[in-house]
Parts: structure tokens; sequence; C-alpha cells
């Protein structure tokens, strides 16, 4: 399939982010433009500070940018009130965090279940949603368990499974994988890669060389800038990528 031939499901022009902490200005993005396409597997790296954050809560519908435009499945949603934003966010996003987010009184079952329960599902149709997500994450085993007699590998991965309740198009993780170990981070990569392969279009933070190079394209950012735009899939590249982005992990 020739990507470009179809439009954008994400489209950012001269994106801006600019905070004001107390009197003091502090540029979070400035003049981002970029395209992702449907199917796509992004991978956005950069050092602390370089605004990946800021941007994955614009692209997630989190916050508003302050200046230039974010067109999200061709509609403008920059400047969007914050209730109209949430009807976007459940309709489009899943967001997952570096930090799980999970709530620990709740068990993996109900922790994913969450989102469809506030959505109003009845149960029946709420267990025929849940359940198969928590195959999918490979977690059929473990839905009576709560988050602190799971591994963190496991947790992350209840966390994606809440994540694609609503059955989003677009799948946002920040740093998914900052707080596993190798091993759960290798899992939890790999349920981001099935996702691909299933057509969601998955957008992920990560500080981690072998992870980026399991993506489809790499967005480079410096200073709240996007510095370069890199193809995994080009094997002449794909080895100087990997330096880079080593050489990117040990500036950190
Ligand atoms: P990254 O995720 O790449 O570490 P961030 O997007 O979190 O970077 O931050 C980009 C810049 O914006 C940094 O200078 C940071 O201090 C600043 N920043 C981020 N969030 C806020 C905020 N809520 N208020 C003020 N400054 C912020
Ligand atoms: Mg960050």
């Amino acid at each position: 399939m020739n990507e470009k031939t179809n439009s954008p499901v994400i489209d950012v022009r001269k994106l801006g982010k600019i905070y004001f902490l107390e009197s003091i200005q502090v540029n979070g993005l400035t003049n981002v433009t970029f395209q992702i396409y449907p199917g796509d597997f992004i991978s956005i790296m950069g050092p602390s500070g370089s605004g990946k954050s800021t941007l994955m809560n614009i692209l997630g519908c989190l916050d508003t940018p302050t200046s230039g435009q974010y067109f999200l499945d061709q509609e403008e949603v920059s400047h969007l009130e914050e209730n109209q934003l949430a009807m976007i966010r459940n309709r489009k996003i899943g967001f997952v965090f570096q930090s799980f987010n999970l709530l620990p009184k709740l068990n993996a079952f109900q922790n994913v279940e969450l989102p469809l329960l506030y959505a109003g599902i009845p149960k029946t149709k709420r267990c025929e949603i849940v359940n198969p997500l928590l195959e999918k994450v490979g977690l059929s085993q473990r839905k009576f368990h709560r988050p602190n007699q799971l591994s963190g590998g496991q947790i992350q991965r209840v966390a994606i499974a809440r994540a694609l309740a609503n059955n989003p198009s677009i799948v946002l993780a920040d740093e998914p994988t900052g707080n596993l170990d190798t091993r759960s981070g290798e899992e939890v990569l790999e349920v981001f890669q099935n996702l691909n392969e299933q057509g969601k279009t998955i957008i992920l933070v990560t500080h981690e060389p072998d992870v980026a190079f399991h993506s489809k394209r790499i967005l480079r950012f410096c200073d709240g800038q996007l510095e370069k735009e890199e193809s995994v899939d080009d094997p002449t590249q794909a080895e100087e990528v990997l330096q880079m982005a080593k050489e990117n992990l040990e500036a950190i």
C-alpha cells in the first residue's frame, strides 16, 4: 500500500506551544510540521525537555497548541473547547502513559472496563469487549488480579488494553517502556507491533534505539523543534538511524 495516497490521520502545521511559568515564558514546541498516515508506526525521540510529551498531549487532545494547526482525520481540533476535545479523544485516541495510571483497587478487568462504564455501555456488551482485549494483550489468566499482584509489564499491558476499550484508530504512548525491565519492555513492544499489524496507527515516545528500530518512522526532536524525520524501512538508512539513536541516548 502506498500510504501517501491516503489522507493523513494526523496533520500538524507550524504547531507551537508556549507555557507560562509565573511570568516566565517557556517554549514547549516551535514550528512543528509533519503528517502521519493510517497504519503508520512512529517513534518520537529526543533528549529530555525537547517537547515530546508536549507534542503527545496535543496529539492526544489532552492539551491545545498556542499556535499553528492540528487536523485529526481532516478535522481541525487545534482550538476546540475541553468538552469537545474530550469527545474526540474518547472516540479516536487511546493514550498509554509511562506511569500506567491504573486504579489500584480495581482488578485488570475492571480497569479495562472503566472507559466503557463512563460511556454507558451495558454489562454484557462490556464483557464482550473487555475479554478479547485482555486476551489480545496476553492477560486472560490475570483478569481478576489487581495491579499490585501484576508485574510491571503486565500492568502496562492492562493499560494498553484499557486504551483500546473504545476501539480507537490511533494509539499514543508516552515512554510506555520507560519504567520496565528489558524483557517486559519487549513484551509491551510486541503488543504495539501486533496492534500496528492489525491496522492501528501507533505513535510512541521512546529513548530506546531498539524500540524505535521496530517502528516505521522516527521523528527526532530537539529544543521543541522537529529536527529530523527518518524512515526505518529504508535499509540504507537503518544503520545510520540506529547509530544516531544510540548517540542520542548517550547524550541524555
Ligand atoms: P520531553 O517530554 O521531551 O521531556 P516536555 O514536552 O515535557 O519534554 O517539555 C518541553 C519543554 O516544556 C521543557 O522545557 C519543559 O520544562 C516545558 N514544559 C513542559 N510542560 C510544562 C508545563 N506544564 N509548564 C511549564 N513548562 C512546561
Ligand atoms: Mg516527556
